[in-house]
């Protein structure tokens, strides 16, 4: 994409309301844009790293079985009277309206409700079971403060799987998939080496749920790691007499603030009990359908990668993410040349995969916007560098810069 036809721009200086630092460069950047707090545009180039990631989630829920579904944002009050979360006694974070007939409408904070009234519908028998439907949806909560950037939106887009199981035995092995899914997942986001599977308050059906907690100063939570067994323990589940149960030692462990970019819950039969969702066993006799959640906040995610992955320059893409893999940096010159080999470049990398700086801008202006902008690699076409038959190859993230002939891109 040529940069001149991006209607974004780079910009000094931060607004003065946004402490975090992901939101902080990204607004910068004109990766997004804040409507007010807690809510965030995405703009071009935001937009393309949210696909980027929406795309590596969809992957890991494919393959392990995950069907990619929509469902609305508009939730029916009868619904969620049935599992007792419309009060506002209950649930103290809904966003509520009302039609123009006055009966009133919720917009959805989480999707257990939506999805098991829906599957009541089609699960009959032991054979339609398992079953691994997901979205990726815009939700609503309405926070009562709101200061870390795109991690803690008002609004925010996330993907929530939920798992239809015949039993326990037959969740648990899901559920292990799934946790190897969402480590590959941040593995491949490129905040592997940072993020821990971390154990949390659990619910009726099981001790604990897991978090997937990745260690930043910006994080709102406090686990206790064991590099070790490359585990944590949320803070709020940290006594002795659960450390126990699962084997950490005090000593060992290791205090930091961290992000919860994921979790995985055990439901059991918290929502198939009120919606009365039931199957038929191999006997004919009906038996309750035993759940699970799986989310991932992708706002928050980016809002992470960020927070791990930046300089005092500006942000540093992993390539999975990045919104092109390379920067190509065309330093104006009077020499037609100049534009011939970047127009050259340009074509040959193709609009996807490059975001070219044919702007009629000082090289210093470029340079600085290349490096807040983040792309892995930065390409610049220069006088000085066509005139020896070269062009500069520089890599955002070690800042190692090789001087390479046309045909070796
Ligand atoms: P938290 O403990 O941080 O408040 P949660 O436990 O309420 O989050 P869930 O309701 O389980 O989160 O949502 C699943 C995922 O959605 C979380 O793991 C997180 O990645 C993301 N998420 C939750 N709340 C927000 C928010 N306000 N803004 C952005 N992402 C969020
Ligand atoms: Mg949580």
């Amino acid at each position: 994409m040529r940069q001149s036809k991006l209607f974004t721009k780079t910009r000094r200086e931060a607004p003065k309301d946004e402490e975090a630092k992901n939101a902080q460069l990204l607004i910068r950047g004109g990766y997004i844009h804040k409507e007010m707090a807690g809510v965030y545009n995405f703009l071009p180039l935001g937009l393309r790293v949210l696909k980027n990631v929406e795309t590596i989630i969809r992957e890991e829920m494919n393959a392990i079985g995950g069907v990619e579904m929509r469902t609305a944002v508009l939730q029916s009050k009868d619904v969620w009277e049935k599992s007792g979360r419309w009060s506002d006694q209950v649930v103290d974070n809904w966003f509520k309206t009302k039609l123009k007939n006055g009966a009133e409408a919720g917009l959805s904070f989480t999707n257990e409700e939506a999805y098991s009234n829906i599957l009541k519908q089609y699960i009959n028998s032991y054979k339609d079971l398992p079953a691994y439907p997901y979205d990726f949806k815009e939700i609503f909560r309405n926070e009562a403060r709101s200061k870390s950037g795109i991690m803690r939106g008002r609004e925010f887009y996330w993907k929530a799987l939920y798992s239809f199981s015949k039993n326990e035995e037959e969740h648990n092995e899901f559920y292990e998939k799934s946790k190897v899914a969402y480590q590959n997942i941040f593995d491949r986001v490129g905040i592997g080496a940072f993020t821990y599977i971390t154990f949390a308050s659990g619910g009726t059906f099981s001790k604990f749920s897991h978090e997937f907690q990745t260690v930043t100063e910006a994080g709102e939570d406090i686990i206790y790691i064991d590099e070790e067994k490359k585990q944590a323990i949320n803070k709020e589940v940290n006594t002795s007499e659960v450390l126990d149960i699962l084997g950490f030692k005090k000593e060992k462990l290791v205090e930091k603030k961290a992000v919860e970019v994921g979790n995985i819950f055990t439901l059991g039969t918290k929502f198939s009990e009120p919606f009365d969702l039931k199957y038929k066993n191999e006997k004919g006799e009906g038996e309750l359908v035993f759940m699970g959640s799986y989310g991932i906040g992708l706002g928050r995610l980016l809002g992470t990668i960020v927070e791990v992955s930046s300089d005092d320059k500006g942000i540093i893409w992993p390539e999975s993410v990045a919104p092109f893999k390379y920067h190509l940096v065309e330093i104006i010159s009077e020499k037609p040349e100049v534009r011939e080999t970047a127009e050259k470049i340009y074509k040959k990398l193709g609009v996807e995969n490059c975001l070219y700086d044919d702007r009629d801008l000082r090289a210093g202006e470029k340079f600085a916007d290349a490096d807040l902008l983040g792309m892995p690699y930065q390409i610049v076409v220069s006088e000085k560098n066509i005139s020896v038959g070269k062009v500069e190859l520089k890599d955002r993230k070690t800042s190692e810069i090789k001087m390479i002939i046309e045909d070796e891109i």
